[in-house]
């Protein structure tokens, strides 16, 4: 499978729909982040956040190019598209089994990695001394992942990431359902447990989260308004 050595993404003229007859959410978006740059997402709900990591992999219909590590990834195999970038939607569903199933479903990696990621991703410190179950690898995860938290599951959706150590990393936050001190943990671990050389697109809700990116994207209507610097903006 292709795999992109930089993580650099560049989209152009980037259009999207849900279904042939029906609108346009995402009109004419171009934009580039190089390698290892952290992009903060912003804008209204419906101004088309999610629907552009869709359309990244191409889930829903587009038209335009988006171009990984300066490849067209209309020549890419669905497959291997999907296996270059990681994205971590709003509400993860998860595969039932194990944590360790979940991590590495084709058995590739030692627990060591498994661990080590599962530590970086901050699932463990999550937990409290007086919890009642410690999560680990061989806890039981339910169908679609319903016995955790939805920030529970983006955070093991992200030591997923880690230990696929995808280039190219898409973070779609929860909205209301996550709490502070989760979404505080995904937050510290995104600044801290990832390669430097990650380029990491993180879509946030609050604009307190966005301030320390390299740029921030804003989204209006399906449409990209702004795109520079914190301080430009
Ligand atoms: P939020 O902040 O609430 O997550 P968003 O910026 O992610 O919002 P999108 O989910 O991308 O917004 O929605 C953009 C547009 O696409 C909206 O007009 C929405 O109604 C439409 N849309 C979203 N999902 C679908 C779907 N499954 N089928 C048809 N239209 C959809
Ligand atoms: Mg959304």
């Amino acid at each position: 499978a292709y795999w992109p050595s930089s993580g650099k993404l560049s989209v152009e003229g980037l259009s999207a729909r849900y279904s042939a007859d029906g609108p346009s959410v995402l009109h004419d978006v171009s934009f580039t982040v190089n390698s290892g740059e952290r992009v903060g997402i912003v804008g209204r709900t419906g101004s088309g956040k999610s629907s552009l990591t869709l359309a990244l992999l191409r889930c829903i219909l587009t038209e335009g190019k988006v171009f990984l590590d300066d490849l067209p990834t209309n020549t890419l195999n669905l497959d291997s598209l999907r296996s270059s970038i990681t994205i971590i939607p709003q509400v993860p569903e998860l595969l039932s089994g194990t944590i360790r199933q979940n991590l590495d479903p084709f058995e590739e990696h030692d627990d060591a990695v498994l661990n080590d990621a599962l530590r970086a991703s901050g699932l463990f410190s999550l937990q409290r001394d007086d919890d009642d179950v410690k999560l680990t690898l061989d806890s039981a995860i339910a169908s679609g992942g319903g016995n955790l938290s939805v920030g529970q599951r983006q955070i093991l959706a992200l030591a997923r990431a880690m230990v696929r150590r995808s280039k190219l990393l898409i973070l779609d936050e929860a909205t209301s359902a996550i709490d502070y001190e989760t979404d505080n943990a995904i937050q510290e671990s995104l600044r801290t447990g990832l390669d430097k050389d990650v380029t990491l697109l993180t879509i946030a809700h609050r604009l307190q989260t966005v301030m320390d990116a390299d740029k921030i994207m804003v989204l209006d209507a399906g449409r990209l308004v702004e795109f520079g610097t914190p301080r430009e903006l």
